[in-house]
């Protein structure tokens, strides 16, 4: 039987409609949530990334202020703005769009952004808290996964889970959010042995790796909830059959823009896993939805818990 297709668009969906919710009460209540977005010179990919957040907020009813510095941005100019945002208390969040131009010490700018407004989840003290389980603001992705899980009713205590990629906004804190509702989770990453093997053991299988569709039949147990987080373009033609041939939809919009999206997971997934997000349309739209989440979480906590929690994340 094929699998049952995860529908991420719709669940974020609903999580931008619940957030947009509790901003109109937070706005009547006159502690409207805002949210800074900080995109420093002109990257193409980071332009479309920042431009889908801050429709998102409009969308939502959060206040978005943008703040764009030239590419020759220095590392204490950044830190000087970075402070600013800090201070202001219209600000409950505050994202540094990544990468960095390289003479900017990304590191440290990330770690000035004040642990309460940092909506990324990645400040050190923010990984603290989820490793230790105290409520802080989560990286969106790994938070949106989770969310996928449990609005498909997906059992997640005491099941076997693989998470393959072990990067510090992906695969730690996935498995964290896993490991705190109880799984058995298992991290796997490029120097794993028998990784086949391993896989076929997770009752959910979650791929966070970057290649396009490493994942092929031989690493899924039949039945498994499959989790694509896996982002890869396909340009190639070749490679573009070896996964989508006979696919015509695919097939038309390969012909048109000459590229196409794909995921960690190769299609051929779909005939034996019992669930699977697809590539687009599955975790993709969770990360801006759990944006909104973690901005309305963050005024929230910063304005003293004025409402009860969005959900259990
Ligand atoms: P990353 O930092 O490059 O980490 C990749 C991980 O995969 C590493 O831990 C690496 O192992 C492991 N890996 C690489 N090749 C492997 C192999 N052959 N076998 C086993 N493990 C292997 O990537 P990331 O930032 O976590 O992102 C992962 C994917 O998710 C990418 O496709 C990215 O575009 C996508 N992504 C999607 C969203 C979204 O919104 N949907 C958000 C973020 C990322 P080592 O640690 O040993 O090198």
């Amino acid at each position: 039987m094929p699998a049952i297709i995860l529908d991420g668009t719709k669940i974020a969906q609903e999580i931008r409609s619940e957030a947009a919710a509790q901003v109109k009460v937070m706005s009547a209540a006159g502690a409207r949530p805002g949210l800074a977005v900080v995109l420093v010179g002109h990257n193409p990919a980071s332009e479309i990334y920042v431009r889908g957040k801050v429709r998102a907020c409009e969308e939502v009813g959060i206040h978005s202020e943008k703040f764009t510095p030239p590419e020759s941005a220095t590392t204490s100019e950044l830190l000087s703005l970075v402070n600013e945002l800090n201070q202001r208390d219209d600000i409950d969040g505050i994202l540094v769009q990544l990468p960095l131009p390289g003479q900017v010490d990304a590191k440290q700018i990330l770690m000035a952004v004040d642990p309460a407004k940092d909506v990324d989840g990645f400040h050190p003290v923010n990984v603290g808290f989820l490793s230790t389980q105290r409520p802080g603001l989560v990286p969106c992705t790994p938070a949106g996964v989770l969310e996928i899980l449990k609005r498909s009713n997906i059992p997640i205590s005491g099941r076997e889970v693989v998470v393959v990629g072990r990067s510090d906004i992906v695969g730690k804190p996935v498995a964290m959010l896993l490991l705190n509702a109880n799984a058995t989770v298992t991290v796997c990453h490029s120097k794993t042995r028998d990784l086949r093997e391993v896989c076929r053991r997770a009752d959910i299988l979650v791929a966070a790796i970057g290649r396009a569709g490493m994942i092929t039949r031989e690493f899924v147990k039949p039945g498994a909830a499959v989790i694509d987080v896996g982002m890869n373009t396909v340009t190639n033609a070749a490679e573009f059959q070896r996964f989508f041939a006979g696919n015509a939809k695919r097939e038309e919009g390969f012909r048109k823009r000459g590229s196409t999206l794909i995921g960690d997971v190769h299609p051929e997934v779909a005939e034996l896993a019992g669930a699977l997000t697809p590539v687009p349309g599955g975790v993709g739209p969770l990360t801006i939805a759990m944006l909104m989440f973690n901005t309305v979480k963050a005024a929230k906590m910063r304005r003293g818990n004025l409402l009860p929690e969005l959900s259990r994340v």
